[in-house]
């Protein structure tokens, strides 16, 4: 029987309550397909600084180094939480860049979809949405730009505090992404939205020769250069255009969610980051600390994400694919999460656990593969 150790990171806030529901999916799968996962949770985030002194423990390092896969919750607290930690200790700083860092997981993969069939969801008019849903993957750069360069705080000579932060790439890095960004574009419709500031940023100047560069070698996909604020703007208008996009590290960020705010939830943001020997995959959103212990977060996210590792990591595509439709069938069922319809919408409102529980029973359905 194959093993394969996967550390899951539960994480702060929601953080929890979305991995008890994607363990519970793991356990299944692992039955339906004689695998054994065996799965480690380690402390990390918030609350691993307030029960280890350090939001990303050694010992969590340990686990990581050791698993096939890394399963992580959101981290983080809310404003006035956060400052209870210092500031080079709090959960992005201290333990999130460091991960991303320690595996080099540069290429993060960010589907976003919603069928047709589920734009009651969405805040955009059906019109705006069309016949065919919203399909599109987002490629962010994950381990440079704005979020990796040098950092300086302090005062001036006239007193003042000031800060620097630099957005570094060199060309290596910018092809890395680049070629991940055609590869899938080529798998798909073949057209690449880059995502770029360079009428500001000299970063996006040299990003776009690289882009121009890389894609010499991609003769068959057709390459779309929009500002990044334009961007920002079609998502809303116009989002049927797009189908693979890639971009900067902090770009990538915003308007992701963004486009989980065009789904209707940022519970719909499930994401893959991948690095040359490791991958760790996690929900696209934070720890929403607002609905935290309430048992009403979506776990979609959370599903997804161990969807995207089952294919990504361990090769598992069919098993991946059940785990979608198992998720898509939940919905057409119509249920959903408090966060995706209102009071009142003809919607079956349910808890984080009966979503597991119901997406469970689907797969279970699914013939085995
Ligand atoms: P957030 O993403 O946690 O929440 C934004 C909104 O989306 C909230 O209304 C929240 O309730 C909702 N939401 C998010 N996920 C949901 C889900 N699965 N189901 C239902 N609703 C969901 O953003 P925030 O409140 O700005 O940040 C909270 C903390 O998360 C901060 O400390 C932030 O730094 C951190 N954060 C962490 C990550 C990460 O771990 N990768 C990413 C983003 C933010």
């Amino acid at each position: 029987m194959a093993t394969h150790k996967i550390a899951l990171l539960d994480g702060d806030g929601i953080g929890p309550e979305i991995m008890a529901e994607a363990v519970k999916i793991l356990d299944l799968v692992a039955q339906r397909n004689e695998i054994d996962f065996e799965l480690v949770h380690g402390a990390f985030g918030a609350s691993a600084y307030f029960s280890h002194g350090d939001s990303f423990p050694e010992e969590t390092k340990k686990l990581c180094d050791e698993a096939a896969a890394i399963l992580k919750g959101p981290i983080g607290l809310n404003h006035e939480e956060s400052k209870k930690i210092p500031v080079d200790m709090q959960p992005e700083r201290g333990a999130l860049l460091p991960l991303r860092r320690r595996f080099n997981t540069f290429a993060n993969f960010r589907p976003v979809y919603l069928p047709q069939s589920l734009a009651h969801f969405s805040p955009l008019k059906p019109e705006i949405i069309g016949d065919n849903g919203i399909d599109m993957i987002i490629i962010r750069e994950l381990v440079g730009g704005l979020y990796f360069g040098k950092k300086e705080m302090g005062v001036n000579a006239e007193g003042k505090r000031y800060v620097v932060e630099n957005l570094e790439y060199d060309e290596d890095q910018i092809a890395n992404i680049a070629r991940v960004a055609f590869d899938t574009a080529q798998k798909r419709k073949k057209v690449l939205h880059n995502i770029h500031k360079s009428n500001v940023l000299k970063s996006s100047v040299l990003w776009n020769e690289i882009i121009d560069e890389v894609g010499a070698d991609y003769p068959d996909v057709k390459v779309v250069n929009i500002l990044v604020d334009a961007a920002a703007t079609y998502l809303c208008l116009n989002p049927g255009q797009f189908d693979v996009m890639v971009m900067e590290n902090m770009f990538g960020d915003i308007l992701s969610d963004q486009a989980g705010g065009i789904l209707g939830s940022l519970g719909l943001m499930p994401s893959a980051c991948i690095g040359p020997e490791k991958a760790y995959y996690e929900p696209s959103h934070g720890s929403a600390p607002d609905i935290a212990g309430q048992g009403i977060a979506n776990p979609y996210s959370m599903i997804g994400s161990v969807a995207m590792m089952l294919e990504m990591s361990f090769g598992m595509e069919a098993e991946a694919k059940n785990v979608w439709h198992a998720m898509q069938e939940v919905f057409a069922q119509g249920n959903s999460t408090p966060d995706l319809s209102k009071p009142g919408a003809g919607v079956n409102m349910i808890s984080t656990s009966a979503f597991g529980d119901l997406v469970a029973a689907e797969l279970a359905k699914c013939p085995k593969v």
